[in-house]
């Protein structure tokens, strides 16, 4: 019997694809369970709170239940949802690019907005890959598994996804990636791995599917991954 932890990824925000029951908006956002904490966590928050806010409690969860939340970059679509998150849990940890910290510091004066530079675990076996790229900077999110193994969720991947994939290699084997993979063509850098759920603001999805049938998932809002 395989009794490895697992976590759960719920897609909470999505632009794409939305299963019965939820709702859409332009952005991204999910929603991690950590099985070595018992913590939730969220990553970015999509572009509208109200819509984010409705897709967390469909998977009956309240918004005080989350402790981190992890901001990839400051774009809309990503951070629009945050003044409703910190509206509903003041006291939730957020975690930015570094470059970043002082602008969202102005925006949420009451909070401690934490800007990240180098990678770091935010809590067991939930690591941020730190500030990457150089004109807009990103950070992204690695879960760990006992077996080594690494789940990538990145938001836009402006600096380019293979970066984020390179960095994940160091940490283990990757076995998963979920988020926008924007204008991504280095399909080498995908072999190997099992789930390869494109989704958001992905261009190439198409020839994504076609080069990796057994692969590709399709990420609709209202899913879960477990990992
Ligand atoms: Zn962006
Ligand atoms: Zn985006």
């Amino acid at each position: 019997m395989n009794t490895e932890p697992k976590f759960k990824i719920h897609i909470v925000f999505d632009n794409r694809c939305v299963r019965n029951g939820f709702l859409t908006g332009f952005g991204f956002s999910a929603l991690i369970r950590n099985p070595y904490t018992n913590n939730y966590s969220l990553f970015d928050t999509g572009g509208d709170g109200n819509v984010l806010i409705h897709n967390i409690r469909q998977f009956e969860v309240n918004l005080n239940q989350i402790k981190n939340v992890v901001i990839s970059h400051s774009h809309f679509d990503h951070s629009g949802g945050l003044s409703e998150v910190v509206r509903h849990n003041p006291n939730i940890k957020i975690y930015v690019p570094k470059e970043t910290q002082a602008s969202f510091q102005r925006k949420f004066s009451q909070q401690e907005i934490i800007g990240v530079e180098q990678a770091e675990e935010i809590e067991k076996n939930m690591i941020t890959s730190g500030q990457i790229g150089s004109s807009i900077k990103e950070e992204a999110l690695y879960l760990k598994n006992r077996s080594q193994e690494i789940f990538l969720i990145v938001g836009c991947t402006h600096p380019g996804l293979e970066k984020f994939i390179i960095k994940a290699r160091t940490m283990g084997n990757l076995k998963g990636i979920i988020g926008g993979f924007h204008g991504f063509r280095k399909y080498s850098y995908l072999e190997g791995i099992e789930i390869i759920g494109a989704c958001h603001c992905t261009s190439h999805i198409q020839a994504i599917k076609k080069r990796f049938p057994n692969h590709y998932k399709q990420i609709c809002v209202g899913d879960t991954i477990s990992f």
